[in-house]
């Protein structure tokens, strides 16, 4: 059985007090309850990684970062890489975000070196998919999401060194979310595509989670879905109490 994963995307939000008292609020919660049957993840930007990582310690809660570059090291100036990372106590990176494939143009080409890189040094990379409102409406969904999962994931990649995330964009931030169905629909596909690149078995290790305006109202719901293994959570994930709520619908 895969162990739900509910990772908290914090994207460009938290100066360091914030930053130090929401991770010391989750932190307590978990605390509190160690024996729950899932892993969390908080992933606050690169300026505050150290600030939460000290903070969650020994909470057995995971710490990763919203990106990496494909290099070790060397002349790129404002980047980071995944040996940084590492060392900065994470175990988890978020790759191909929506968000960076849009703003930064990131292709599925680069978003699959990201992860090689990330891999190299030993962390988990969270490969985010999703289609466009337009590619939604033109039926496009299977397709544009079946290209991003073969192009975007390494051959490499095994159930304990990639969690796939479902993240329609058109319900990141919106209020909007997909169907149950639309959701376990594309899972499943998903899940198909990474069997024909990877294998069945690990296909059926690795874990997808959906992402898009998960909150604690309809957690439970696609928390519940046979291809949905935990939540990747944006404004939901800055609120102490409806993070965890989400984490107790697993
Ligand atoms: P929201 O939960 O704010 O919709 O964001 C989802 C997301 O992009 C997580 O990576």
């Amino acid at each position: 059985a895969r162990r739900p994963l509910i990772a908290g995307n914090w994207k460009m939000n938290g100066l360091r007090a914030d930053a130090r008292a929401l991770a010391d609020e989750i932190g307590t919660l978990r605390k509190n309850k160690s024996q729950d049957a899932f892993d969390l993840l908080i992933c606050p930007p690169f300026s505050v990684i150290e600030t939460v990582g000290h903070v969650l310690d020994s909470t057995g809660i995971f710490l990763g970062a919203q990106d990496c570059h494909t290099a070790e090291k060397g002349a790129h100036t404002g980047d980071v890489s995944a040996a940084m990372l590492k060392d900065a106590g994470c175990s988890h990176v978020i790759l191909g975000h929506s968000e960076r494939r849009t703003n930064h143009k990131e292709s599925n080409e680069l978003v699959k070196q990201k992860a090689i890189a990330a891999h190299n040094e030993g962390l988990i990379a969270i490969i985010c998919v999703g289609e466009t409102e337009t590619e939604r409406e033109n039926g496009k969904t299977l397709e544009v999401v079946t290209a991003q999962i073969k192009d975007s994931v390494p051959e490499g990649a095994r159930a304990d060194n990639t969690v796939i995330a479902y993240e329609p964009v058109w319900a990141i931030g919106t209020g909007k979310v997909a169907t149950p169905d639309d959701v376990q629909n594309v899972h499943g596909d998903i899940r198909k595509t990474l069997a024909a690149k990877l294998g069945q078995e690990t296909a059926d290790g690795i874990r997808i989670l959906y992402g898009g305006s998960m909150k604690p109202e309809n957690a439970k719901e696609l928390l519940a879905l046979p291809d949905v293994d935990g939540g990747l959570i944006g404004g939901a994930a800055l609120k102490a109490e409806d993070f965890w709520a989400i984490a107790q619908s697993c």
